[in-house]
């Protein structure tokens, strides 16, 4: 959460039991009490050890159920929500329970339905659990610390099976991403490198704009978007990539968006803590979101390279920066919504409101009413904050947050579950709105071949026709079934070869 505080009411306590946990668990075996012969089948191995892993300790409390530990940020013990871990050598059809039991927060989306994803070899794409299997309790066995337990059966000796918190997003994915966008040679797409962070991964920085307005001396207005600075907040990733991919396609809308606009996306402001799968802080252990009125070029090189650059953008007097947008997940609510800042000048603080008014507009997915306008003194080291005190009235700072969980349409009461297309959707529509805020619609009809009208107002965008990865909802029969189905766990149901088969 962007600018989540972790103040008292959300915060559980500093550590998560005497215990300190060093690092993530290796290819960890465990064995039962007094057994000392080979690992057999149904010893299960637990693993952390990869990009964005994390799982610092495993504890057998009986044959069936496992106490799991998160890993807490590096350099700094209070934030534990992230996880991500393999299990493997399974027997079929071993029941299990997994508690985790380290929270570093009370107040949760378990409590709303959410549930923790899973895939496995055979099933490479990530699904949520049945939220019937999931459950979110205060347990008097652990310091009554809040826990989250969920039953699950494995079906398949072979698979290793991967558990997350939500989505994954590494670093060499984006890295990968951003690849492939630029062997594209499209000539209004740039990528370089602003700095780097401690560990020396790069802060990349995206600059998406027709050629004309990259002309010396050519005047730009320009918008300005990073992601990550948070790096469990994977959502945020697909968000951005959203916008990324739609800015550069052959939309009408994005070529007319593209010649009016100059982008600025720095969409990983924390690559090392993304790749060490932290939750909220860099390598170092620090909150880069509450570092933006000073940040180190030694201790925050990621944040304080950004900063640099909208400084300068702001002296040059040939460039008006219009927008800032930082892109965040959250934890405890539902929905897309917006944070901004509040002005004495009542104008200005109309017009900011207008930008989420129309993106409200534009995605099912996005609130007004979860947006919000406020000067806390605990957020004033937020990107959002620092800038919206900096830039002038003309410019307009926001921090987008999106639920980790899911959304509610206007008018339903039924929570539905984000999936990975659904948060690039939501990027789609941020870049659309721009056409609304600026007017540009009938510049758009001049240019545009005719396009077929968008179903629940999404834009379509032709070089990504993606189904949305299936969802179905969970009717289950009994606690240990994984099927969301409602099919029950028998083998029969399971097909070997499908890898969109649920688990
Ligand atoms: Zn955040």
């Amino acid at each position: 959460m962007a600018e989540g505080s972790q103040s008292a009411p959300e915060a559980g306590n500093d550590m998560g039991n005497d215990d300190a946990i060093g690092g993530n668990v290796s290819k960890y075996i465990v064995l039962p009490t007094g057994y000392c012969g080979q690992p057999k089948k149904g010893h299960l191995i637990f693993d952390a050890c990869f990009e964005s892993g994390n799982l610092g300790r495993v504890d057998q409390v009986s044959e069936f159920e496992y106490d799991l530990f998160i890993r807490p940020d590096t350099c700094n013990p209070r934030f534990r929500v992230w996880f991500n871990f393999t299990v493997e050598n399974v027997k079929e059809s071993q029941r299990v329970i997994f508690n985790i039991v380290n929270f570093s927060k009370t107040k949760s989306l378990y409590r709303d339905g959410m549930a923790p994803m899973v895939k496995s070899t055979s099933r490479p794409k990530w699904q949520r659990l049945p939220p019937k299997n999931v459950y979110y309790y205060r347990c008097p066995d652990h310091r009554k610390n809040y826990v989250m337990s969920f039953a699950f059966c494995f079906d398949r000796e072979e698979d290793i099976y991967q558990f997350a918190y939500c989505y994954p997003y590494t670093y060499t994915r984006f890295q990968h991403y951003l690849d492939s966008l630029q062997k594209r040679n499209m000539d209004y797409f740039f990528r370089e490198q602003l700095g780097q962070s401690v560990q020396q991964r790069k802060l990349d920085l995206l600059t998406i704009t027709s050629p004309d307005n990259l002309r010396e001396g050519a005047e730009q207005k320009v918008v300005f978007i990073t992601g990550r600075v948070h790096p469990g907040e994977t959502p945020s990733s697909f968000v951005c990539q959203g916008i990324i991919d739609f800015l550069v396609s052959q939309h009408p809308i994005a070529r007319v968006l593209r010649e009016y606009l100059v982008f600025k996306i720095a969409p990983m402001l924390n690559p090392d803590g993304v790749y060490l799968g932290n939750y909220r802080c860099s390598l170092m252990g620090f909150d880069l979101n509450r570092h933006w009125l000073d940040p180190s070029p030694w201790v925050h090189p990621t944040l304080h390279g950004v900063k640099q650059l909208i400084v300068q953008m702001y002296n040059d007097p040939k460039t008006s920066l219009e927008f800032y947008i930082d892109i965040h997940a959250h934890s405890t609510m539902m929905n897309g919504f917006m944070y901004g800042n509040i002005f004495e000048d009542e104008e200005r603080f109309q017009r900011q409101a207008i930008f989420p008014k129309l993106l409200c507009q534009n995605a099912e997915d996005f609130s007004y009413s979860s947006t919000s306008f406020n000067r806390d003194a605990v957020k004033a080291g937020t990107g959002r904050r620092f800038l919206g005190g900096l830039l002038d009235h003309t410019s307009y700072c926001y921090t987008l947050e999106v639920s980790f969980y899911s959304y509610i349409i206007s008018g339903t009461t039924a929570a539905v579950p984000y999936t990975e297309e659904a948060y690039m959707k939501l990027g789609r529509n941020v870049a659309r709105t721009f056409l609304d805020y600026y007017r540009l619609n009938p510049v758009v009809e001049k240019v545009a071949i005719p396009m077929p009208r968008l179903r629940n107002k999404e834009i379509e965008v032709p070089r990504r026709k993606e189904k949305s990865p299936p969802y179905k909802h969970p009717l289950l029969r009994g606690p240990a079934s994984n099927y969301p189905n409602g099919k029950g766990d028998k083998k029969s149901s399971v097909n070997h070869k499908d890898p969109s088969t649920p688990f």
